[in-house]
């Protein structure tokens, strides 16, 4: 079996996280053949993870990761840094009144941030860790309801959480704009790009990354081969964590199941003292919106402020320089909108990055064929599925049974979609008409 990559990682605009980075030490390609005992395609969250849990696991095997450009670079640096604990729809905030499945998500998201913690802490990887929780913010009639309708998901649940009204909202985010709010206190804060660096770092010495390093085609086979611009890679197991980018591979059921869909960061400068005290609030926070198509908003300490909104779909996995200017103008308009105090603040960096998404939320994890893993499509909450869809796949493949692994496997698989052009019509429209639903919530 043949997989060509015809839509490889592209550069989406300027990522703020990634580049006010230093710059990196230069990156190790491949050049020639070489073998391993696992190679794992895509060094982005959950390749991270399987690349390291493969290396926990078996000491002495050859792992290799494979990352197209550099590590950081991809989503996996380019997200809003929220680590989510709670069950999280990127189409409602309604809970399924499935307590069970929703109990069960929570323990694969806790599984995630216990296990990126300990490796945080012991490499004291320095990605300004934050155990704050996150709030949740409404701004109109309906985005109110979403929140009360949350607020009792969570009551049933068991879980904590504190409503604020519209003045507990300005005394920690500093702005009047928020009518009400919801803090749940389990999500972790990180700088996205940092913790990615940080990780592809400190990987176990017998993992071998390879950055910079495309792959073009596969040839899966009992030695699956690894076809890039200079080399080839054979190993006898491959896991895919290369997310919106393994929609492509149709060999693999896996076009036609799952959906690349794009969303949109921006950063500010950071803020100057005048500004910081105009503004006011807490020096640290990190808001998602009541209405899931709304704004997400994050203070850094540093005092720069970023932006998150727009989904698109983007079946080439790439998006242009228009869409980033037309992004770019509707996060300063959101951004105005909630800093008013704040005039003349300019967006320093817009970009965009590649999300996986399946219509019902499920996963194609497990194996699709002799010695093919997947770790792909986190629907959305990479920062934890994806760490522990890593993390798992790893186990699972080696046959390390857990209660956590019963539970992935247990989820459900992603159901077909509709063919093209009838998906793209659907998906545009769909998104289109929420966007505009969501009012003064974007
Ligand atoms: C603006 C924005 C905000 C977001 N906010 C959040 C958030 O706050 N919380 C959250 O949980 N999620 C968030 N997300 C989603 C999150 O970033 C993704 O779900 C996550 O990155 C998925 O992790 P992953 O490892 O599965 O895939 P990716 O991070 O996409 O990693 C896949 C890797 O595979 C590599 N690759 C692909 N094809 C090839 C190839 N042919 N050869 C070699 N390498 C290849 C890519 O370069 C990439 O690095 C956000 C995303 C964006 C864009």
């Amino acid at each position: 079996m043949q997989l060509t990559c015809h839509h490889l990682p592209q550069n989406d605009g300027h990522c703020g996280w990634y580049e006010t980075l230093p710059t990196p030490p230069p990156p190790v390609s491949l050049k020639g053949e070489v073998k391993a005992d696992w190679v794992v395609l895509g060094a982005g969250l959950a390749g991270l993870a399987a690349a390291r849990r493969l290396a926990e696991l078996q000491p002495n095997a050859a792992i290799a990761l494979v990352e197209a450009r550099r590590v950081g670079f991809g989503a996996a640096g380019r997200n809003s840094g929220f680590m989510i604990d709670l069950p999280h729809d990127l189409t409602s905030h309604d809970y399924t009144g499935d307590r069970t499945g929703d109990r069960q998500k929570i323990r694969l998201n806790r599984g995630a941030i216990d296990y990126m913690r300990e490796v945080v802490r012991r490499h004291g990887i320095d990605c300004d860790w934050q155990e704050q929780g996150k709030l949740h913010g409404a701004v109109e009639d309906h985005g109110q309801r979403a929140l009360e309708t949350f607020a009792r998901g969570l009551s049933a649940l068991g879980e904590p959480y504190r409503v604020l009204d519209a003045r507990e909202m300005q005394a920690v985010t500093g702005t009047d704009f928020y009518r009400t709010g919801l803090h749940a206190p389990g999500a972790v804060l990180v700088h996205p790009a940092a913790l990615v660096r940080g990780l592809g770092a400190t990987l176990p010495e017998n993992v071998c990354l390879y950055e910079d390093t495309p792959v073009r085609d596969i040839e899966v086979g009992k030695l699956h081969t690894l076809i890039t611009d200079q080399g080839r890679l054979k190993a006898p197991r491959l896991v895919l964590a290369n997310n919106a980018y393994a929609a492509q591979f149709g060999q693999l059921g896996l076009k036609g199941r799952i959906l690349p869909v794009y969303t949109y960061g921006s950063l500010t400068r950071p803020l100057d003292p005048q500004q910081l005290a105009a503004l006011g609030g807490e020096e640290s926070w990190g808001l998602t919106p009541a209405d899931p198509m709304g704004t997400t908003v994050r203070r850094m300490r540093d005092g720069r402020i970023c932006i998150r909104n727009s989904f698109t779909y983007n079946p080439r996995v790439s998006t242009s320089a228009g869409r980033l200017e037309r992004v770019r103008i509707a996060h300063q308009r959101s951004f105005d909108q909630r800093f008013p105090m704040l005039p003349g603040v300019e967006l320093e960096y817009t970009w965009g990055g590649a999300l996986c998404v399946s219509r019902n939320g499920g996963t194609p994890f497990g194996e699709l064929a002799p010695g093919v893993f997947s770790a792909v499509c986190q629907n959305g909450l990479g920062l934890t599925r994806g760490t522990i869809s890593g993390k798992l796949i790893a186990e699972y493949a080696l046959g390390v049974e857990s209660e956590l692994l019963d539970i992935m496997l247990k989820q459900p698989k992603p159901v077909a979609n509709p063919p093209e052009p009838f998906l793209g019509l659907g998906v545009r429209s769909t998104l289109a008409w929420k966007e505009w639903q969501a009012g003064r919530e974007l």
